[in-house]
């Protein structure tokens, strides 16, 4: 039996997410999820991105989800080692070089 345990209109935080909890072991499965081409229209809620987990990992799930949001929302802004760009804490890899920070 499948729990629902994440839903966003943001198919990249469902997907970033999913690899979270894939790392941390649990596997899961993206509803609804594909990337639109960008033209600024959000998808009606039904079919917004769903992470599903089994349903002995719901608990663990959510307080994964739960401290990777908080985290990113508490993040600081950081300087890429590599190029030195600007980096906004909510992001892990460098946009200009690919270089990614080993937070986890
Ligand atoms: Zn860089």
């Amino acid at each position: 039996m499948m729990k629902r345990v994440y839903t966003s209109a943001t198919p990249m935080m469902a997907g970033f997410l999913k690899d979270v909890l894939e790392n941390a072991g649990i596997h899961c499965i993206l509803k609804n999820y594909f990337l639109s081409g960008g033209t600024g229209e959000l998808p009606i809620n039904e079919t917004w991105p769903e992470l599903w987990v089994q349903a002995e990992h719901e608990t663990c799930a959510l307080a994964i989800i739960r401290m990777t949001l908080e985290a990113q929302a508490n993040a600081p802004d950081w300087t890429c080692p590599n190029c030195n760009e600007r980096i906004e804490g909510q992001f892990q890899t460098c946009w200009n070089c690919g270089y990614t920070t080993d937070a986890t």
